[in-house]
């Protein structure tokens, strides 16, 4: 079992691991802060130092959590320093939670469901589904969510029972079944705006999110349009 540093610590980028197996150019260690991909964030990447020696992590696998690697290995049972590309991953954490602001004002405020998201450097894809949804609605939602990442309020992680999971149907956002296999939910709440069951990593106040603008707005029919937006630093 691998232990997944970035779940309580997102803004971890080094941290040392012994390897554990390796199959091929693949590497598995006791504990990594690369994130493997999953919910619409894309995997870290990085490298990893040894004996004097850096590689690079081109790739983590999301079902295994095995780190791909380009360049030289390690021995089984060596200790290797892992270092995350973390001005990807920040840019990343901070769309992420933009997506979460921009999730909870369309989900409250609009009575517009999210049915998918992927997020980028900076960049997101997101994906809205509500009758008769116009770029002037979507425009009001960003406007809203800009003004609500203003209040600068905290994000936090915590973990819930199945049972008072469950209890709170408003968490389960995308798809309920995805959540049936786990004892334990992780929720991402946004401090007394929105709450979502989450594995990803997120900044921890929304003022590190900076002003999220709409680059580009698609109608995918009557109901479903995609939107591109990105994140700015406040100027
Ligand atoms: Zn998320």
């Amino acid at each position: 079992m691998v232990e997944l540093l970035y779940l309580d610590n997102p803004y971890l980028q080094d941290f040392t691991a012994t390897v554990q197996k390796i199959e091929g150019n693949v590497i598995f260690i006791d504990r990594t802060a690369f994130y493997p991909g999953g919910g619409g964030q894309p995997y870290d990447t990085g490298r990893i130092v040894f004996n004097n020696t850096n590689s690079s992590v081109i790739k983590v696998n999301r079902d295994n959590v095995g780190h791909v690697i380009e360049g030289e290995l390690p021995s089984l049972g060596e200790k290797v320093e892992g270092h995350i590309n973390w001005e990807r991953r920040y840019a990343v954490m901070r769309t992420h939670t933009a997506v979460h602001v921009i999730s909870g004002v369309a989900y409250k405020q609009f009575k517009v469901t999210i049915t998918g998201n992927q997020l980028y450097e900076g960049r997101a894809r997101v994906d809205l589904s509500f009758e008769n949804l116009t770029k002037e609605i979507v425009e009001d939602i960003i406007k809203e969510s800009n003004k609500v990442i203003n209040k600068n309020l905290q994000v936090k992680a915590y973990y819930l029972s199945k049972e008072e999971f469950l209890q709170r149907p408003g968490l389960m956002r995308v798809n309920p079944k995805l959540y049936e296999k786990y004892d334990k939910i992780r929720v991402v709440e946004i401090e007394g705006f929105d709450a979502q069951a989450d594995g990803g990593t997120h900044v921890k106040s929304l003022g590190e999110v900076g002003k999220i603008v709409l680059e580009k707005y698609e109608s995918k029919g009557r109901k479903n349009k995609r939107i591109y937006v990105r994140v700015e630093n406040e100027s």
